[in-house]
């Protein structure tokens, strides 16, 4: 795998925010900050043939990142008035999660997968007790103990903005070109991380947006919950299979820095999962009768 993103990677290891990029004369990586480890998303933004701007993620909600966000627009000539799409990767808080500031801004429509559009839509209307609650008696069913679970889960506060995302107006399927005039970005449904996941395979340039299907360092975390799906780590390995050979000029992910050969890092996550799942049946074999949450301990990551 050779690293394209070379200034992102240098500022990973310097642990500072990379620099707005221009990647093409009319493509542009904007870092948004972000809660947590990962540190921050890429946003791309593209001119449109006549005008106007269109995004893949918005970012993670907040005030900072609102002003990463609208500053680096601003860095490249543009406002987010100018914005008319916004394609989202999935449903998460740092992909999704500025979308309704930007949609209010600009008026721009916004696209996704059905599957995390219905997930969306069914969060939407749930009281935030009593999705903790739910999620609580999930894990309890996993072989949590109560406090750990209640622990894991969060108060109900932290968990109301989960459930106050931007609904899409436009719903894209694999194989769907999204209107994004001058560009032709082609949905690729990668189900795994989210029921929904979508990469954007941009055919005139041999660009692959992978979001967090296919990062450069970690891979993306292979949940459930009480509303996911039930085999996600199937879905995910079969994703990976989807994208392996359709050999992209570069990567271009939502987090980390941009790298080649997709193939190889395919590989790696797809060994990564096979490495795991082994420990996961010799813990099986070894501590029969076990729980999930038992037998999360005898893994090694
Ligand atoms: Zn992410």
């Amino acid at each position: 795998m050779e690293i394209t993103g070379a200034a992102q990677h240098e500022a990973w290891l310097r642990k500072a925010l990379p620099p707005v990029e221009q990647l093409r004369s009319d493509l542009w990586s904007i870092p948004v900050p972000m809660f947590g480890p990962l540190r921050y998303v890429s946003v791309y933004a593209f001119a449109l043939a006549g005008g106007g701007l269109g995004l893949i993620d918005t970012g993670w909600e907040s005030d900072e990142g609102w002003t990463a966000l609208t500053h680096g627009l601003r860095e490249i000539g543009a406002a987010v008035e100018d914005v008319r799409g916004v394609l989202v990767t999935h449903l998460h808080f740092d992909h999704l999660g500025l979308a309704n500031r930007v949609r209010e801004a600009s008026g721009a429509w916004l696209a996704m997968h059905p599957a995390d559009a219905r997930l969306i839509k069914s969060w939407n209307v749930r009281d935030a007790e009593a999705a903790v609650a739910e999620e609580v008696e999930f894990l309890v069913s996993l072989g949590a103990g109560r406090d750990d679970a209640v622990a894991d889960v969060g108060p109900s506060e932290n968990f109301e903005r989960f459930l106050r995302m931007a609904v899409p107006d436009r719903l894209l399927e694999d194989g769907d070109v999204a209107d994004l005039p001058g560009w032709s970005l082609r949905a690729v449904h990668t189900p795994g991380h989210t029921p929904g996941h979508l990469c954007f395979a941009e055919e005139r340039t041999g660009l692959f947006f992978s979001g967090d299907h296919v990062l450069p360092r970690i891979s993306p975390n292979i949940s459930s919950s009480a509303s996911g799906s039930a085999d996600p780590l199937k879905d995910y390995l079969a994703s990976l299979a989807t994208v392996r050979g359709t050999d992209p000029v570069e990567v271009l992910p939502a987090h980390e820095w941009r790298f080649r050969d997709l193939d190889s890092r395919v590989d790696e996550l797809t060994a990564h999962h096979e490495h795991l799942l082994d420990e996961l049946e010799a813990a099986v074999r070894a501590h029969p009768g076990s729980t999930p949450w038992e037998l999360a301990a005898h893994l090694t990551c």
